[in-house]
């Protein structure tokens, strides 16, 4: 029969498989256990909506066939099965290719190790074990079923199967096991007491009953009491436990169970940072038990990442996903709701309606925000950790739905600061705020080191005060939306009056303002249409320049709306080019104003460019702005 080709992808996968040098080959059982029940899952969603699917949930089985003799080890399922083109593009390519797309050429080494262990690799994994493979697949309703077979990268086979090869739904998965080496010993893959431990490992709380026929002894009958003999039988033993670890009080449960149930049901390759337990009677009935990962997942910040918490109906899973349980600054929690008021065949539309969900969801919300509030005032490098990974949404969060959620997060959110290295929440900032200061100040930046080098911080944080630094794109859109903080507007340094000066001071500075209002126009006009207007100020510390910005739009703002797709003709802040008053370059520009206005129309376009770098943004000509400093340097 004519071998099929694997996709290239997949061929790569497999080479890695099949060379692999990583450790724990035994995973390859755990992942096949695990598509074994995702195949009983899918059978099992469909019949409750399709009423031509009828089956018991108690006919439900993963089977495990060692058998020394042939030296295989057959897995094998009664669900959804496969038919022959799903047998085709399932296995032929890889499908979870989102994974491999990831780690691109990452075959080698340690980075295999990555792969394995981060994401699992599904059905290929088998071959790390296996020197061929055979798959036989009857889609639920066929009537016929068909085997796959394949050695590895040389590709596969396709055929129709034998009549009693398999003879219901569902599928089989054989694998022929490598010949011992001195360093792996494959056979071991068929001793009992192995597969025993594999499945109470990795296995224990799938929900459908793992079995296998195991050897007992018992005496014989006819043997004396006093000299017993015995005989060998076999009896079909489930392997697994299916209790719900859920169920369970929250104190016989250990850590490590727990962490160790997050990483076999979630795929994660790391320990949840914290478990949650809720349990409730009363209103409404449930078991809650959430997780919040170490890290977030490679898609968490696209639009792949999926939102929402598994769904039990007394133990019943009833679906996979549901978004509704959690808002989506929440997202990144994973984990279970087990509620016994909930209908085992509650349809998708109608979850979105049911008011016991919603109630459900309420709770859920107050109980993660109380524990994430704790875990920031009891355990701050778990806290920190934790931001990195999800902080940003939050703070997606605060300016999500017009800032309807800051009741639930502007305690959350955290910022860098010029106080020191550490972040800082707002409640903190606030604590220590100078006597007499009004407002919680902050400045826009690419980094901390930008930021806080931009004149008018250096000369907020020389007077005393504490400056905020939003280094990501939607600090400043949500602290907009927030508004105010325990009753202190948010002040942007760099937009601003700052409002610190003796009455004295200010009327000296408008006053100086109004005698150069000639000179500002004159530069205005030079710099063409980039500034909305130039003035003298006393914030900038020892820099000559800077520019600020009036209105609802920052320069920071406008930076990142420019970003955004379909930005083109962006939306511009109003600047204005500010000349510290106390720097030698007023005295220069007022001088050139009566003897050079020649000369002073490149010294404004010079100005106006240094001080658009220093503010982060490019500069539209930037050959036209050397050219004219090396006019200067020449003359
Ligand atoms: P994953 O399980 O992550 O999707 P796999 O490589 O393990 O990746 O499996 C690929 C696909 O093959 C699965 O998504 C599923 O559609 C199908 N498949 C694997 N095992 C079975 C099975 N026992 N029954 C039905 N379909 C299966």
């Amino acid at each position: 029969m004519a071998k099929k080709q694997f996709k290239t992808e997949s061929k790569k996968l497999l080479d890695m498989m099949i060379n692999s040098i990583y450790t724990h080959k035994e995973i390859f059982l755990r992942e096949l256990i695990s598509n074994a029940s995702d195949a009983i899952d899918k059978l099992y969603f469909r019949s409750l909506t399709d009423g031509s699917v009828s089956l018991n949930r108690g006919d439900y089985e993963i089977r495990l066939v060692p058998d020394k003799a042939a030296r295989t080890l057959i897995v094998r399922d009664n669900g959804c099965g496969m038919t022959k083109e799903e047998l085709e593009s399932n296995l032929g390519t890889i499908a979870k290719s989102g994974s491999f797309d990831f780690k691109k050429e990452g075959a080698v080494g340690g980075e295999e190790v990555d792969i394995i262990g981060q994401f699992g690799v599904g059905f290929y994994s088998a071959f790390m074990v296996s020197e061929k493979i055979t798959v036989i697949s009857r889609a639920y309703g066929a009537e016929e079923a068909w085997k796959w077979e394949s050695s590895g990268v040389d590709g596969y086979t396709i055929e129709p199967a034998g009549e009693n090869e398999l003879e219901h739904n569902g599928t089989l998965v054989k694998l022929a096991l490598r010949p011992d080496t001195d360093d792996e010993k494959y056979s071991e893959f068929l001793e009992e007491y192995r597969l025993r431990a594999l499945v109470s490992k990795y296995s224990d709380y799938v929900r459908y009953p793992i079995r296998m026929m195991v050897k007992k002894s018992r005496r014989r009958e006819d043997s004396p009491e006093d000299k017993p003999e015995y005989e060998d039988y076999l009896e079909d033993e489930t392997l697994n436990r299916m209790t719900p670890i859920w169920k369970k009080p929250r104190t016989e449960v250990k850590d490590e169970e727990y962490a160790a149930f997050y990483e076999e049901q979630f795929r994660d390759f790391e320990a949840p940072l914290k478990v949650i337990r809720q349990k409730t009677e009363g209103v409404s009935d449930y078991t809650a038990l959430l997780f919040i990962p170490a890290s977030a997942p490679y898609n968490y910040y696209s639009r792949d990442y999926e939102k929402g918490l598994r769904l039990y109906s007394s133990g019943v899973l009833i679906m996979d996903k549901c978004a509704e349980l959690l808002p989506d600054y929440f997202s990144f929690v994973r984990g279970l709701v087990d509620s016994a008021d909930l209908s085992l065949n509650i349809s998708r539309e109608m979850l979105q309606h049911d008011r016991q969900l919603k109630h459900i969801a309420k709770a859920l919300e107050t109980k993660i925000g109380d524990e994430l509030k704790a875990m920031l005032e009891n355990e701050r490098d778990k806290y920190k950790t934790f931001y990195k990974a999800f902080g940003t949404q939050l703070k997606y969060g605060l300016y999500a739905d017009y800032g309807m959620h800051k009741a639930a997060l502007q305690d959350l959110v955290m910022f860098e600061s010029s106080a020191s290295d550490e972040p800082t929440t707002l409640g903190e900032y606030v604590s220590r705020m100078k006597e007499g200061q009004k407002k919680i100040f902050y400045a826009a930046g690419e980094s901390r080191e930008q930021a806080s080098l931009l004149p008018r911080v250096e000369a907020v944080v020389g007077k005393g005060f504490e400056v905020l630094y939003l280094l990501e794109d939607v600090d400043e859109f949500a602290l907009m939306m927030l508004h105010e903080y325990g009753g202190h507007e948010f002040s942007n340094v760099m937009t601003d009056e700052l409002d610190l000066d003796s009455d004295e001071e200010k009327e000296s500075l408008k006053l100086e303002n109004e005698k150069s209002k000639d000179l500002f126009d004159f530069m205005k006009e030079a710099i063409g249409g980039e500034v909305s207007a130039v003035r003298f100020t006393n914030t900038l510390s020892g820099h000559p320049v800077c520019i600020s910005s009036e209105g609802a739009v920052s320069t920071n703002m406008e930076k990142t709306l420019g970003r955004m797709p379909g930005a083109e003709n962006g939306i511009k802040a109003e600047k204005i080019l500010e000349i510290n008053r106390d720097h030698p370059i007023a005295g220069r520009l007022k001088t050139l104003f009566i003897e050079d206005k020649e000369k002073l129309k490149d010294y404004s376009r010079i100005l106006c460019a240094s001080a658009r770098l220093i503010s982060g943004l490019s500069i539209e000509n930037p050959s036209e702005v050397a050219d004219l400093i090396t006019g200067l340097m020449l003359n």
